[in-house]
């Protein structure tokens, strides 16, 4: 079943659907013509030849439609759906007609039904599948009780052998044919749809490679770049130094202070380029960071270290609870410590004076627990599930502290996660923040 170049797959459906529809006349003349005139079944041959001939006008005025549709080449869908709905809805009114013409409850060809749900479940949307086999039951309930009611006649092809199926030889071979077609239609149409599936799924497999290639270079391409901003970035920032710091003569009044903001800015920008060559790097190394057994109370008492000064400068009370028997832990210890005074900073950051920020870690199962509590203002909570995407800072957050990268916390989650730990956050906007992750006990 090949696709037609040139038109979308909705189309394609459409004309599918049609040279089905061609197929299917030519076999209602056939089974007609060998049912009456081979087998001498008394079926109403020119009731359905009449249906086949509509069939095919049908199938002609339905071809002209698609083109006429193609052809116009505007916005479609919507149009093309319809007809395939109005397809369907009437070759299972031609079906019941077939069947009415040609036995009815005796004709096996009532299995054909499940084709016509098979086309449909796989050309339309679940709801209408499920209307159009609705539409089926109606259809051929309506028929049985007509017959049985005698409101409409019914043409017997058992004859006087109705009762005696079982002795009657074409009715058995006809029971045969219906039920070998539909069971290897059943059969074509589900594993070509499970073959489009598998096409499908090693073609997205595939686009993935791709992309994880380009990501890749666009990540080595990133790290160098930013290698050499940053080689320059130092060599002006030891020049401005040299400014500042009064070397080659005092500077006056507003040269010193264009020189000092100018020497601030190029600290932050080399800041935030370290920040971004760690990132870029950590993902180039993939997996591939060195592992050891440490000891996460002596990494947390680092942190600490590091961010007392800071706490202090804003009168913020520093804490810690610690316990004792804290278990070792196999991973990274830089990268680890790098987490843990980075959520410290940003603690200290985002609380201001006379606040508190607390650490606190514990054995948990097979893990171990740290928290970093605050009293801060908090995250609000429709941002919350945005705080570890790459760049994002919050809206409070760039109100309060202008200089921020958004990076610390995406890092952070990256570090925790190649360590098969996890990491989260818990926030009240203007209450405080408590960030906790896990990490997995040494064995
Ligand atoms: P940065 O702090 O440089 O902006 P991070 O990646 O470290 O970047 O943090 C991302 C964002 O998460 C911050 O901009 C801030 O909105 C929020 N955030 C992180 N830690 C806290 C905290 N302790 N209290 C309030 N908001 C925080």
């Amino acid at each position: 079943m090949k696709l037609k170049r040139g038109y979308n797959q909705l189309e394609n459906k459409v004309y599918w659907l049609i040279n089905l529809r061609w197929l299917a006349i030519i076999g209602v003349i056939a089974a007609a013509f060998a049912a009456h005139d081979v087998f001498g079944i008394l079926i109403r041959q020119d009731a359905i030849y009449y249906i086949a001939a509509f069939l095919a006008c049908y199938n002609l005025v339905m071809l002209a439609i698609i083109k006429y549709i193609v052809w116009l080449d505007t916005q479609r869908t919507g149009m093309i759906k319809l007809l395939i709905d109005v397809q369907i809805s009437i070759d299972l009114l031609a079906l019941t007609a077939l069947l009415h013409y040609s036995g009815g409850i005796e004709n096996p060809f009532v299995l054909f039904f499940v084709f016509h749900m098979v086309i449909a479940s796989i050309l339309l949307s679940v709801r209408e599948s499920y209307l159009h086999a609705t539409l089926s039951v109606l259809l051929l309930s309506f028929l049985l009780i007509f017959e049985y009611k005698q409101i409409i006649p019914h043409y017997s092809i058992t004859g006087n052998t109705g009762r005696n199926l079982h002795l009657n030889g074409t009715y058995i071979m006809g029971s045969i044919i219906a039920l070998a077609v539909t069971l290897y239609f059943v059969v074509y149409m589900t594993s070509f749809i499970t073959t489009q599936l598998k096409k499908q799924e090693q073609a997205t497999r595939k686009a993935n490679e791709q992309l994880k290639q380009k990501d890749h270079i666009k990540d080595e391409y990133v790290a160098r770049l930013t290698h050499d901003i940053k080689g320059h970035l130092a060599a002006i920032q030891s020049c401005q130094e040299v400014l500042v710091k009064g070397y080659v003569g005092d500077l006056k009044g507003r040269q010193a202070e264009f020189a000092g903001r100018a020497h601030v800015r190029t600290k932050k920008l080399i800041q935030f380029v370290k920040i971004l060559l760690r990132l870029t790097e950590m993902r180039l190394a993939n997996n591939n960071i060195e592992m050891d057994v440490f000891s996460l109370t002596e990494s947390l008492q680092n942190s600490l270290a590091a961010v007392r000064s800071k706490a202090e400068d804003k009168s913020i009370t520093l804490s810690s609870n610690i316990e004792e028997d804290i278990e070792k832990i196999y991973g990274n210890q830089f990268s680890i410590e790098e987490v843990i005074t980075n959520l410290l900073f940003n603690a200290v950051k985002y609380t201001s004076s006379d606040g508190n920020v607390e650490v606190r870690a514990k054995n948990h199962d097979d893990n171990v627990l740290v928290e970093i509590a605050d009293s801060g203002i908090g995250i609000p909570e429709e941002e919350l599930s945005r705080i570890f995407d790459e760049f994002y800072r919050a809206s409070n957050a760039r109100e309060v502290e202008k200089d921020g990268t958004g990076l610390g916390l995406s890092i952070a989650k990256q570090i925790i996660e190649r360590h098969s730990g996890k990491i989260w956050v818990e926030s009240k906007e203007g209450l405080g923040t408590t960030f906790r992750f896990t990490l997995p006990k040494a064995v």
